[in-house]
């Protein structure tokens, strides 16, 4: 069993439409409201106050101010839930001994989510309904699978979606015999093991571009000027596309790799210290890690193997010999080993090395492959 996500438009009436804003800033108000009863509470007399605390007093703040009788008590628990979310990885990693920011205050535009956790919603072929909200009219383009847990409303560019995550049965694919390492790049976006390079689609590139011109034209703008509100949208539009485009293109590249493959090695972009100095791999760091985990969900349905090595080295190692040493990589895309004289472009070389670095802890030990300094996190799968 695995969790999917089915994501559906809504078209709601002007009134749902009004209904649904007003739950939304209901939900902010409280969320504000919680967080600044955990500061002050904090601040004053060093008491901490639960995510449990809060949730038995909704009960009072919806008798004392009855506006909040109008949204549905789970999604009201939810808002809680989230808030305490945020603590929750805030201490983590503060434990850890990072300096993470206290969760921050949600201006007007920052909160654009409500979600019914558990019950109050249900969805047929033309018709979505939500507790509170009523019968909001919706197109399945695609059926829902298994059975569904959970249901969000989300406003994006002044339009509406409803997020239903579902348990599915996984379907184990049948094996291939292949493995890959896939080692991310700045010009390509993947360079695989078996020495395919995957771009990223023109129509992404044009896009980005377009992205690039629109928030550089906004700039110019004076804000809070009509020209500028406008400019605004444009910009928060082709952020939209930009996102669709790049989660298409990964779920389609995921897709593949899975299909073709049993293992699939990555880097672990999570090692502390990487891509320092390195400004161009950093920006490209948001758009990875969203791949990274749809290559982990798809491996976990399909019954495949995703492994994250440790990065350290992997461009600077030779594939065949394995002496280490910076000057192996001649230019951004040629490698020559200085001591064994192997000849590879770079980012083949890198990916060689993370297979090699990712098959011992599998079992499936070619004694002459590396060992990695660290061991690798398995993701998922079996
Ligand atoms: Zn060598």
């Amino acid at each position: 069993m695995h969790l999917k996500t089915f994501r559906y438009r809504l078209r709601p009436t002007k009134a749902q439409e009004a209904t649904l804003t007003e739950q939304l800033r209901l939900c902010r108000n409280l969320y504000n409201a919680a967080l600044q009863e955990r500061r002050d509470a904090y601040r004053k007399a060093k008491k901490t106050v639960t995510g449990y605390d809060q949730m038995k007093s909704l009960t009072e703040i919806k008798a004392a101010l009855p506006e909040y009788a109008g949204v549905y008590s789970q999604v009201l628990q939810d808002v809680i839930k989230r808030l305490d979310k945020a603590f929750k990885a805030f201490f983590r990693r503060v434990k850890a001994g990072q300096t993470p920011g206290y969760p921050r205050f949600k201006g007007a535009g920052w909160y654009d989510s409500i979600c019914y956790p558990q019950s109050g919603f249900s969805v047929s072929e033309k018709a979505a309904f939500f507790s509170k909200i009523g019968n909001i009219r919706i197109r399945l383009h695609r059926p829902l699978e298994g059975k569904v847990k959970t249901a969000t409303i989300t406003r994006d560019c002044g339009e509406w979606y409803v997020n239903y995550v579902c348990e599915v049965e996984s379907a184990p694919l049948p094996a291939t015999g292949n493995q890959v390492g896939v080692d991310v790049g700045t010009t390509y976006f993947c360079i695989t093991s078996d020495g395919e390079f995957v771009e990223n689609p023109r129509h992404f590139q044009r896009s980005m571009k377009a992205l690039r011109v629109g928030q550089r034209s906004l700039s110019r703008k004076k804000r809070s000027s009509n020209r500028h509100r406008k400019a605004k949208a444009a910009v928060a539009k082709l952020h939209r596309k930009v996102a669709r485009q790049r989660l298409d293109f990964h779920h389609k590249t995921a897709a593949k790799l899975i299909r073709e493959n049993d293992l699939v090695a990555h880097e672990n972009l999570n090692v502390s210290g990487m891509g320092k100095g390195n400004l161009a791999r950093s920006i490209h760091d948001v758009g990875w890690g969203q791949f990274f985990s749809l290559l982990s969900f798809k491996a976990a349905s399909a019954g495949r193997t995703v492994i994250a090595v440790d990065p350290r080295y992997t461009s600077q190692a030779c594939s065949q010999c394995g002496h280490t040493c910076r000057e192996n990589r001649v230019s951004q895309s040629r490698f020559v080993c200085q001591s064994c004289g192997h000849t590879a472009n770079a980012d083949l070389n890198a990916a060689l090395n993370i297979l090699a670095r990712a098959l011992p802890s599998v079992g499936n030990v070619d004694q002459q492959v590396m060992r990695s300094p660290r061991s690798p996190g398995i993701y998922s799968g079996e």
